[in-house]
């Protein structure tokens, strides 16, 4: 596995393999990885000649210094892993190498942005389409790798491929979950061992809301989703939703829409948890 740190070399590495006529898949990550990064990476594998991955935490999309300060970056153990997974490049700069000081990004997503997760952290998909647009220009990849974990995330890099006219697919992967179900992600070690075990309940939220929408109407289905995250007094929810797939745009009655999801995002103390599960779909990873 190269393990590149500069644009330059990025550059010139990449230009080797593509004289060669070879497909790039490309996962972006911020570290800290899990099973939910590495089955995106085995999908890319599966898919492409040659695979890339990059690690940035992205301070652009950070709305807390704090969270920011806090969040993990075990950089030997990733790098172990992704070389164990068979990572071909692995592209890893520092903030000075992504951006320059005076740089100012801002797309018009038409709304989806400002919506749900950007309600509580304004200005976050602005900083995740700033970066993810600065490594599609360096990568340009033919395929890029996202998870379902972060829905919202996905809705907006699809639309800022879309608003420029980028070439680049989009693959959205499954939710990868624990035992117990709570969805992988970098910030549950951040859990106390309590939190963690109440952190169970936001999955719990989400697959009763599956099974609840047979019996009661949307906005019931959203109350007792809200009364199982209550169980515990430990977990704060933001939001719970049940929105259409594509516009984001809540639903009032089950006929509304055809594909319908339920979203939410917890705090656990000062962990920000963000889960999701489809309700009815049809055409899943579109
Ligand atoms: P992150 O490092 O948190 O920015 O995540 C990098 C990529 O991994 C994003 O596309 C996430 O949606 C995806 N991802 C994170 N957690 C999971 C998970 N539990 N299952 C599947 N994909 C995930």
């Amino acid at each position: 596995m190269k393990i590149i740190t500069t644009r330059n070399e990025l550059a010139e590495v990449l230009e080797e393999y593509r004289v060669k006529g070879q497909t790039l898949g490309f996962v972006p990550t911020m570290g800290a990885l899990h099973a939910g990064h590495l089955s995106l990476i085995s999908a890319s594998k599966q898919e492409n000649d040659l695979t890339v991955c990059s690690i940035f935490v992205n301070p652009t999309q950070f709305t807390d210094a704090r969270d920011l300060e806090l969040y993990p970056r075990p950089v030997e153990s990733d790098t172990l892993m992704l070389q164990a997974q068979g990572v071909d490049v692995l592209f890893m700069p520092a903030a000075a190498e992504m951006y320059s000081p005076d740089e100012h990004w801002e797309i018009d997503l038409g709304g989806i942005d400002a919506m749900l997760e950007g309600e509580f952290r304004p200005g976050h998909f602005q900083g995740v389409t700033q970066v993810v647009y600065k490594l599609f220009m360096l990568v340009k990849p033919d395929i890029a790798y996202f998870g379902q974990k972060d829905f919202q995330q996905f809705r907006v890099i699809d639309r800022m491929v879309d608003l420029q006219g980028l070439s680049i697919s989009l693959v959205r992967c499954p939710i990868i979950r624990e035992a117990d179900g709570l969805a992988m992600s970098s910030r549950n070690a951040q859990l106390s061992p309590e939190m963690r075990e109440a952190a169970v309940l936001i999955s719990r939220a989400l697959f009763a809301a599956e099974a609840d929408q047979a019996h009661f109407t949307v906005a019931e289905t959203i109350s007792r989703a809200l009364e199982i995250l209550g169980e515990s007094p430990l977990l704060t929810p933001e939001y719970f939703a049940i929105v259409d797939d594509q516009t984001l745009m809540p639903v009032g009655e089950w006929t509304d829409s055809e594909s319908i999801i339920a979203l939410t995002a917890v705090k656990a103390g000062t962990t920000r948890l963000i889960d999701n599960q489809y309700l009815r779909q049809v055409d899943f990873y579109s």
